[in-house]
């Protein structure tokens, strides 16, 4: 049987190469670091397919090292640093199920924390690191113990991408309202990006209004994702960004398999028919902002 046949329920196997994009995109969020294969074989593979620029995504110290270090040996590569949301409490309470590299090793408390982020401050300065994230709120993973280092975290990284001039990217999952009032308290950096965008139409027009990009991974093409959609519907067109999260949230139809800057395709058609725009003028405005909201 061919590794790409249709019913084969492998979850392991690689989705197949989609239809070339005739307009070359940029995947504006990936971890190529927890995706198998090389860095060489994921860039040629996505940019035989038209993604011919990644954005590489740091969520803990070693990973942030990792995506500057890589985005200075590659073009294609653009990185961004940060200790991500559920990173930020383990650091300083201690990780008890070792799931993480830091907060393996036991709790550091306030100055572990102040460490890590002086280590990203100066990850932030390299000229290759085009954004500080992702970083924000995630209230699904982190109980109400963490909130507080999570969000003395979240506005350390906006302090941090204010300062260099860099973008913010955030992460917002379950804690809208709370990212939202933090930037606002803050005040939001020149370009800041939602990544994986995932509020409402209502909540889009507050991004739109403030000027936040509002980038959309797979999980726009999910059943049951017709809020993501609505809201993509009436973003701005020169706000919206497109995202593979990858390793993560594969889009439909091969949602559960392995995620891929590669896939980009696959969710730029979904994009384009939600927005009832042709796949050509999608991807003209997706790479412009992208590069826009990156400033490479
Ligand atoms: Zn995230
Ligand atoms: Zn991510």
């Amino acid at each position: 049987m061919p590794s790409n046949a249709p019913g084969r329920s492998d979850k392991d196997t690689p989705p197949p190469l989609p239809e070339p994009l005739r307009v070359p995109v940029a995947d504006s969020h990936t971890h190529l670091d927890m995706q198998s294969g090389t860095v060489d074989e994921a860039l040629a593979k996505a940019a035989s397919v038209g993604v011919t620029t990644v954005v590489q995504v740091g969520c803990d110290l070693a990973g942030s090292r990792w995506a500057a270090e890589t985005a200075a040996a590659y073009d294609a590569v653009h990185a961004t640093v940060a200790l991500h949301p559920n990173e930020a409490p383990r650091i300083v309470l201690g990780d008890p199920d070792g799931w993480s590299r830091q907060g393996a090793r036991g709790p550091g408390g306030d100055a572990a924390l102040d460490e890590a982020l002086a280590e990203i401050d100066r990850l932030a300065a390299l000229p290759q690191v085009k954004g500080v994230g992702e970083t924000g709120l995630d209230y699904f993973r982190t109980g109400p113990e963490g909130k507080e280092a999570q969000e003395r975290s979240f506005r350390a990284h906006v302090e941090i991408a204010k300062r260099h001039g860099k973008t913010l990217v955030i992460h917002d999952r379950d804690a809208h309202a709370d990212v939202l009032r933090v930037l606002e308290e803050e005040g939001a950096p020149e370009r800041t990006v939602f990544h994986c965008y995932s509020g409402d139409a209502e909540m889009a027009g507050i991004c739109a209004r403030a000027g936040y990009y509002m980038s959309f991974a797979g999980n726009v093409t999910f059943k049951n994702a017709q809020n993501l959609r609505d809201a993509l519907a009436v973003a701005p067109a020169e706000l919206v960004l497109v995202e593979t999260d990858a390793p993560f949230l594969t889009p439909v139809p091969y949602r559960g398999r392995p995620n891929a800057p590669y896939l980009v395709p696959v969710t730029v058609r979904a994009m384009a028919e939600v927005r009832g725009v042709d796949e050509d003028t999608l991807a003209s405005a997706l790479a412009a902002n992208t590069a826009r909201a990156f400033g490479y």
